[in-house]
């Protein structure tokens, strides 16, 4: 299920936000404030934000997040709602603007538009992969394989995001979830990429799935092998 992360300092708000989206089915991530929020991010599939924080503002979380390349969906979820402050978030990068006090369901209802439009619904084929990202299944012909919890979410990352090419940094934000200038090891992904690559049956000198691209980290192979 997706990842949410609800950025908000006012702690009742934060709550009654939290309590209805994880009804929902969702899985809550929590910060007050904007430094933690974009630490957190990349291990969110979308954020909802307030402006109003302490220390680093909604309008610079937004912008450096786009700065760094994260293209996960921003619901902003303001009191400011002057024109000129609704515009900028959109020019920064947010990809929808709600003022408060705004109703619970329609941010429920935003957030499952948001969703759905960067999220594809539909399986994503790679030579004989099939890869249902609602699902969470991947298919080799008719075999589903048996992938662990990080391998498939590795395999989701690169799918879900097509001829992209993924930083090991990136990955390990956006697999492992570790902050910038944690301890861990960027190796690790590399090992991750072989163990799947094993599964996959994928030969990494002539990889039909997961390409190597030098210097600069990992893609999914958009284009049919021949
Ligand atoms: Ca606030």
């Amino acid at each position: 299920m997706e990842r949410l992360l609800v950025v908000e300092d006012d702690p009742q708000l934060a709550h009654l936000m939290t309590t209805v989206l994880g009804r929902e089915g969702y899985t809550l991530l929590l910060t007050n404030n904007g430094l933690d929020a974009v630490q957190m991010a990349p291990q969110a599939d979308l954020m909802l934000l307030d402006l109003g924080l302490p220390g680093l503002g909604g309008l610079e979380v937004i912008r450096e997040l786009r700065e760094a390349g994260w293209n996960l969906p921003i619901l902003v979820i303001s009191a400011q709602g002057a024109e000129e402050i609704r515009v900028r978030a959109l020019e920064l990068g947010a990809d929808d603007y709600l003022t408060k006090p705004m109703s619970v369901r329609e941010v429920v209802a935003r957030v499952r538009a948001l969703l759905r439009r960067s999220r594809p619904e539909q399986e994503i084929q790679v030579g004989d992969l099939r890869i249902l990202p609602k699902r969470r299944q991947v298919y080799q012909g008719e075999r589903l394989l048996d992938l662990s919890r990080t391998e498939l979410e590795l395999l989701l990352t690169l799918a879900l995001h097509p001829g992209e090419v993924w930083s090991r940094e990136r990955l390990l934000q956006r697999v492992w979830g570790a902050e910038r200038g944690n301890a861990v090891d960027e190796r690790v992904v590399d090992s991750y990429v072989a163990l799947l690559r094993r599964k996959l049956g994928d030969d990494p000198k002539t990889s039909r799935y997961i390409a190597t691209v030098f210097g600069r980290g990992y893609r999914l192979v958009s284009s049919p092998v021949d």
